[in-house]
């Protein structure tokens, strides 16, 4: 039954109050909002950032199918808690992420643009499109007739294709936490959370081939790091240097 939540993913759902207390006001410490320059180092790849998680166990067995689970609830069921937890851990650094600061959604040496509903191409911001994406997916989740929540309605045949496109989506969003936003998660000292949620999100897309792997690839460097099923021995710290080929390169999707 949706909403039945397992244990660790429950602890991690309580560790997200420390998020809420931040967004209530009541942390003392704020990031100053600089921007990183476009050719710095890649921060959250360092060992002293990847090895702090909210949780320690293999995240593998959090996202496997239950045996007496429907496939299409579990589905359900962990992209609503994706979406709730990734708009969560966006809107902790929001007020930095303006018009003027990220001008285009970018991640790695990626822009993303906005394709509205008959496909047409829209060059926004990163805000711009972060909101386009947290509007449809609430408009999808909460849509009986594809997220059904009542006993005997069927998913549609169009389910598992929307939840491929909501999970690239929200993929997206976590790609622009870490590239342009990650100096102010670890400001808000919220690293951990965004590493455990990442790591999770990586899990899960792969587990049900959810996301193309072509798209994920910009943040292989950090998924191999996170999704890896012990944490980094620390005596063997190892930051890997960004794929050469990857510089000076702007690709757009
Ligand atoms: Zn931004």
């Amino acid at each position: 039954m949706r909403g039945r939540l397992q244990q660790p993913l429950v602890d991690l759902l309580l560790s997200s109050i420390q998020i809420m207390d931040w967004l209530m006001g009541k942390s003392k410490t704020k990031p100053n909002g600089k921007k990183p320059p476009a050719e710095e180092k890649k921060q959250y790849l360092e060992a002293e950032f990847t090895k702090v998680r909210v949780v320690d166990f293999d995240l593998k067995e959090l996202v496997v199918l239950p045996r007496e689970i429907d496939l299409n609830e579990w589905l359900a069921s962990n992209t609503t808690t994706f979406f709730n937890l990734i708009n969560l851990q966006y809107s902790t650094i929001s007020e930095f992420c303006t018009g003027d600061t990220c001008q285009a959604m970018t991640a790695c040496n990626t822009i993303y643009y906005w394709y509205d509903e008959r496909g047409k191409k829209t060059k926004c911001t990163a805000p711009q499109y972060v909101d386009f994406v947290m509007s449809l997916v609430q408009k999808l989740v909460t849509d009986e007739d594809i997220f059904p929540t009542k006993y005997g309605k069927e998913f549609p045949n169009s389910f598992e294709s929307l939840v491929k496109k909501i999970c690239r989506y929200l993929f997206h969003v976590l790609a622009h936490l870490y590239w342009a936003h990650f100096k102010e998660t670890v400001a808000l000292d919220l690293q951990g959370h965004l590493n455990t949620l990442y790591a999770h999100f990586i899990v899960f897309v792969r587990e049900f081939n959810l996301v193309d792997p072509k798209e994920t690839c910009i943040m292989d460097d950090l998924s191999e790091i996170l999704c890896a099923p012990a944490p980094p021995a620390p005596a063997a710290p190892s930051s890997p240097a960004p794929s050469p080929s990857s510089h000076n390169h702007v690709t757009e999707r």
